[in-house]
């Protein structure tokens, strides 16, 4: 197809603002490309130049976008500024320019898509010393035969922007209408949808209609399930293009190629999760990153939730995934920074500095990730999408086992409330976000949010604005680079006035540093012993216990309900302290002084008041 024919078609798309009328010349569009072109065509759709999953930014900004057309309409730079400025938006100055051109164009041929999109490709692939002139030549290339209505669209391809406003859903349903005739032809279908027709008394004169909508949404049914598991819009309109229907069953879950990920519902309480699932799998909600997980021998591909490839930006991830015994295998999980040394999960803003471009293997020492798995797609040969939760869970732990960097995420059985609401509250006193309780039967519903998952989630309102004043009553050594302090992570405490204790209340490893550690080790080995002291109440046992001596000021996110901690302990459970970070010793303030069970009960109560529930 020459481009000159793909921008009036773009150009149409532009002008509409119905979807049906969208869906409409869409589909005439990939009726008419070739097997050859259709692949690029649904690329240039999606504004991009590759399938959802590769990566081809073109590397080519605004100024660059300048620069070619200055170079082929004679412009200058500036006058080519001012345009932009004025209007936003450089395809439509790209066009204004190429209308008006001062200079004649030499070599200029007709272009065709292929051209347009090999040249774009160029431009996205080519880097090093030398690169900038290369893609600049390359777009003025393109500039130099296109006329302005091409121009438009050439212009915008490279910054990302093609301003049509075409989804994928749209793209599903133009394939599906062009493949009409087909549908019409198959046995069963018709047979199903006549039935379904006739229970519903369709009238005659409606009758031809009605029919045609119900096979297209059998043929976007049939399409979508197959995105769902290979999200490539352009393979899958190629393989139609050339084998009809027939062609989409060539279409099959593959190492290296993601998967769209299952989404979760959302319910309010416990009993409403029991009262629409039974009997469930109640699992540990991490407040990571998603990533899917694929193997094939040592290949391994990390995938993001939108399916970006991640897997440069984890090589500790990547190797732990090498070593899993499976030869072949999708599966998904969150990863979440994690502090061996004091056990503790960090909050999402430490995890995130994880997804970068540079300095990877730095911040892999600073912040190692841990990788808890929940689900599994593919192993070997087998797909394992349609398979019950509690098989591919079952088998997911064979696969897994307990790994260092990787492991299944903690989960329970249930079908009480209260059950589900006790691991919720441990779950959220470790620093995790909640709970998702998964449905046993179902299988993995890709692409949607059904109700196989269901999360329940803390609600909160950012940091806790005022600090606790915490006692040191007890330490752990240090491990790894933390030996040679003799610490590694405090125990501590508030004060109960009511029995004259102090009742712990925070595991702090976060914001000590070295020099900390090394001075409080020597103030604390001096007050250490192995046995409890009296006033202190703790089910937790540190390294060292230490008299109730020290005060420190301690940061965090929120104060939790806790199954671990003893501080305003009722009914089987305490409050502690979500994410705390050591600001500062208190030396002005006695033990005594430190903040209080009743301080703590009410900064609780009236966290309560400004709970709100934080978007998704
Ligand atoms: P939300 O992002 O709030 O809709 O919750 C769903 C997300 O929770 C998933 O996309 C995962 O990234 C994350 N998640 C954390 N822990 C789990 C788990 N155990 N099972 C499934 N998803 C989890």
């Amino acid at each position: 197809m020459n481009f000159r024919e793909l921008a009036e078609f773009f150009d149409k798309i532009e002008k509409t603002s119905s979807r049906l009328e969208m869906t409409s010349i869409l589909s005439e569009l990939l009726e008419k490309a070739s097997a050859k072109d259709i692949k690029k065509i649904v690329f240039l759709c999606q504004g991009r130049l590759g399938s959802n999953y590769e990566k081809t930014e073109s590397g080519l900004g605004e100024k660059m976008v300048m620069d070619a057309i200055a170079k082929t309409t004679g412009f200058t730079r500036k006058e080519i500024e001012k345009e932009f400025r004025e209007k936003g938006d450089l395809g439509l100055v790209a066009e204004a320019f190429a209308e008006q051109k001062k200079q004649s164009a030499l070599f200029s041929k007709e272009l065709s898509v292929e051209k347009v999109f090999d040249n774009l490709i160029k431009i996205s692939t080519r880097e090093g010393s030398g690169s900038k002139e290369v893609k600049l030549k390359l777009m003025a290339e393109l500039f130099n035969s296109a006329s302005g209505k091409e121009s438009r669209f050439i212009a915008r391809i490279p910054l990302e922007n093609l301003r049509l406003g075409i989804g994928d859903p749209t793209i599903l349903d133009a394939l599906a209408w062009n493949l009409i005739e087909e549908g019409k032809q198959n046995k069963e279908w018709v047979k199903q949808t006549e039935k379904e027709m006739q229970e519903k008394k369709i009238k005659e004169k409606e009758w031809k209609e009605e029919f045609e909508r119900r096979i297209k949404i059998k043929l976007r049914e049939n399409i979508e399930e197959k995105y769902n598991i290979h999200s490539d819009l352009g393979s899958i309109a190629e393989k139609l293009k050339e084998k009809g229907l027939n062609g989409l069953k060539e279409i099959k879950i593959q190492a290296g190629i993601p998967i769209r990920p299952t989404l979760a519902e959302r319910l309010n309480s416990a009993e409403e999760i029991i009262k629409k699932l039974g009997k469930c799998a109640v699992e540990s909600k991490y407040d990571g990153f998603r990533l899917q997980c694929h193997k094939e021998g040592k290949n391994v591909w990390i995938y993001s939730r939108q399916s970006e490839n991640m897997t440069p930006m984890f090589p500790d991830l990547v190797k732990a995934i090498q070593e899993l015994k499976a030869k072949k295998v999708i599966f998904e999980g969150e990863a979440i920074a994690f502090n061996e040394l004091t056990e503790e999960f960090l909050p999402f803003q430490l995890t995130i500095q994880r997804k970068r471009k540079y300095g990877i293997e730095d911040k892999a020492k600073e912040f190692p990730l841990k990788l808890f798995a929940f689900d599994l797609m593919m192993l070997e040969e087998e797909n394992y999408m349609k398979k019950p939760f509690i098989e591919r869970r079952k088998k997911l732990k064979e696969v897994i086992g307990k790994g260092k960097t990787i492991e299944l995420t903690k989960s329970i059985e249930t079908n009480s409330s209260e059950k589900l609401d006790e691991f919720f509250d441990s779950s959220v006193s470790k620093g995790l976000e909640g709970i998702i309780a998964k449905d046993l039967n179902a299988k993995y519903i890709a692409g949607a949010r059904k109700f196989a998952w269901i999360k329940l989630k803390r609600s909160y309102k950012g940091e806790l604005t005022d600090s606790v004043d915490g006692v040191i009553i007890g330490y752990y050594k240090g491990k790894g680079k933390r030996t040679e302090f003799g610490l590694g992570a405090l125990l501590t405490g508030i004060y109960s006035e009511k029995d004259d204790s102090f009742k712990s209340i925070a595991k702090i490893g976060t914001g000590l540093t070295e020099k900390n550690l090394s001075e409080l080790e020597k103030i604390l080995k001096k007050i250490s012993s192995k046995k409890k002291p009296a006033r202190v109440e703790s089910n937790l046992e540190p390294d060292f216990w230490v008299e109730p001596k020290y005060v420190i000021e301690i940061r965090a996110d929120e104060i939790t309900k806790s199954p671990i901690h003893l501080a305003c302990f009722k009914e089987g459970k305490g409050l502690a302290l979500r994410f705390p970070r050591m600001i500062s010793v208190r030396s002005d303030k006695k033990p005594e002084q430190a903040t209080t069970e009743k301080e703590i009960e009410k900064m609780f109560e009236g966290q309560k008041t400004i709970k709100e529930e934080t978007p998704d």
